[in-house]
């Protein structure tokens, strides 16, 4: 079983799903995309998502009618494998196609382009063996990466805030994607340790010293689960 978070990007509120792992992830039509898929290879108890990235998927499998293999998707930044400000660990990336071949590959990045469902498609000198495709949301706080969140913030990249602040030992935030008074508080702390401007707001600067810090550290004894 895992519990699976889905940010409702046309709510805007956090769903929760308990799901098992050959059930179909939220809102993805069909079994074309199962939880042990979507989890490759994290380890993690609890994976999260957004609605419209399954929905950039439904189209795009949809689109290229038959099976498409699922190599990666969703890490916690603390399991690592992926750069800094990854969308991976925002659960709104896909690495697909692994065992097609190279013609295939090109077949379906240009199928994903032309959808024009996703925000960004790899191109096949930076990633010649896999697709990945990703809908991030932005604009980006640095030049390539994450959205700014503050106060009031409800989505996967304050999971990613909080997933980080909670391994470092920074907690009292929970893990709810919720950005509140006790994720404000933690990541105050974080900021003054590390000589951050501490304004309580995950902008570029933040983002930078954080991931860094957070990324591939593993699970430490302060990582939460809800
Ligand atoms: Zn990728």
């Amino acid at each position: 079983m895992a519990t699976i978070l889905v940010y409702n990007n046309y709510s805007n509120n956090m769903e929760i799903y308990q799901q098992a792992e050959s059930d179909p992830m939220p809102y993805s039509t069909g079994r074309t995309l199962l939880v042990r898929e979507f989890r490759g290879s994290s380890d993690s108890s609890v994976l999260w998502t957004d609605v419209r990235t399954m929905e950039a998927w439904n189209a795009t499998r949809n689109a290229w009618g038959r099976n498409i293999y699922v190599g990666f998707a969703f890490k916690r930044i603390w399991e690592g494998g992926h750069g800094y400000q990854s969308q991976h660990y925002a659960g709104v990336a896909l690495d697909l196609a692994q065992t097609a071949t190279p013609e295939e590959r090109n077949e379906l990045r240009n199928l994903a382009s032309r959808l024009g469902v996703w925000v960004y498609v790899e191109p096949a000198y930076l990633t010649p063996t896999w697709v990945h495709v990703d809908r991030r949301l932005g604009p980006p706080a640095c030049p390539a990466g994450y959205p700014l969140v503050r106060r009031g913030s409800v989505n996967q990249y304050v999971l990613v805030l909080q997933d980080a602040l909670n391994a470092l030992g920074y907690t009292g935030s929970g893990l709810d994607g919720i950005f509140g008074g006790g994720t404000q508080r933690a990541l105050i702390n974080f900021q003054r340790s590390r000589g951050l401007s501490p304004d309580g707001i995950a902008g570029c600067a933040t983002w930078t010293a954080l991931t860094r810090a957070a990324r591939g550290i593993g699970r430490t004894p302060t990582v939460v689960n809800p």
